[in-house]
């Protein structure tokens, strides 16, 4: 990495619940992936998304990472404090016509056979009330695969990876893939660490950079924990909250779980003497190469 990029990475939880395991495991691979190169490391609080924030869990989440001896560089950021960074970019787009409003239900793409085909790409249709959509009418901007530092070459549908998705929905909300792309651009973000569960939305999210025309950072996803294939601790799931109160255990099992096992005559120390061990013995060569693990919930 040369000089004039320092590394800047970031963990971007949303605020629908406490932190579980497999969200512990994505904040501390990215934590020790910055800080093993003297990177910078942020928080971002993915609060766009009133209908899933749980009262409270946000200010939970940061203090379960205080807890667990995860500190933070500079100010936690709020997506929700973006709204018009998003909003400057969408009216950009809507002048250009790179994106347009659609008035289509997910039923009656369900019904079209599951994907979108541009189907209100023409109608000019009133954006108040409807779902914008990106438009990839030229698909060069599709990005249909990319590199990962843990999952190496991957691959993408290329009918997926073309289709016009959704960048603001119907009820007003910003989509994921639009914010996220926005805030780590303007938090300058070198290298994106995150759970495998996000690994074929980053298609979308490097067409955006494309179309914006700015450099993507790196990408590495991690294993996400699952306790049965294809079904991941969540919040959704009523994954067990970690304890704040003897974060030892946990953070042994989730070094355990990416690769490190911590060597016994650590186990009784404290959480900043094993980071700092994890730090020096981090190594991409040690983590399992795989999309998900399975654990006992
Ligand atoms: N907010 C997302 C989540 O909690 C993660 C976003 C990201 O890391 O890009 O699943």
């Amino acid at each position: 990495m040369s000089e004039a990029t320092p590394y800047r990475g970031r963990f971007a939880p949303s605020p629908s619940g406490s932190l579980h395991f497999g969200s512990l495991v994505a904040a501390l691979g990215s934590y020790l992936q910055a800080r093993s190169q003297q990177g910078l490391w942020q928080v971002r609080i993915e609060d766009i998304d009133p209908p899933r924030e749980v009262q409270g869990a946000a200010s939970d989440i940061l203090q379960t990472l205080q807890a667990y001896g995860l500190h933070w560089d500079g100010e936690v950021i709020y997506q929700s404090n973006n709204s018009h960074s998003y909003e400057q970019v969408l009216s950009q787009w809507s002048a250009q016509q790179r994106c347009y409003a659609c008035a289509c239900t997910r039923k009656m793409i369900q019904q079209a056979g599951g994907l979108y085909r541009g189907v209100c790409r023409d109608k000019q249709l009133p954006e108040k009330d409807h779902a914008l959509r990106i438009n990839l009418h030229d698909i060069t901007h599709a990005v249909e695969h990319f590199e990962d530092l843990l999952q190496g070459h991957i691959r993408l549908n290329p009918l997926q990876a073309r289709e016009d998705f959704i960048i603001k929905r119907r009820d007003g909300l910003y989509a994921y893939n639009l914010a996220v792309v926005l805030d780590d651009i303007s938090q300058g973000i070198t290298e994106v660490v995150r759970g495998a569960d996000l690994l074929y939305t980053t298609g979308k999210q490097l067409t955006l950079y494309r179309l914006l025309n700015k450099k993507p950072p790196a990408y590495l996803h991690l294993p996400v924990a699952v306790t049965a294939p294809g079904k991941k601790l969540s919040k959704q799931n009523h994954a067990l909250a970690i304890s704040k109160d003897n974060p030892l255990p946990t953070l042994l099992a989730a070094l355990a779980f990416l690769g490190h096992p911590v060597p016994q005559q650590l186990h009784q120390t404290s959480c900043s003497i094993i980071l700092a061990w994890a730090i020096q013995n981090w190594s991409l060569e040690k983590l399992p190469k795989r999309t998900e693990i399975q654990i006992k919930n």
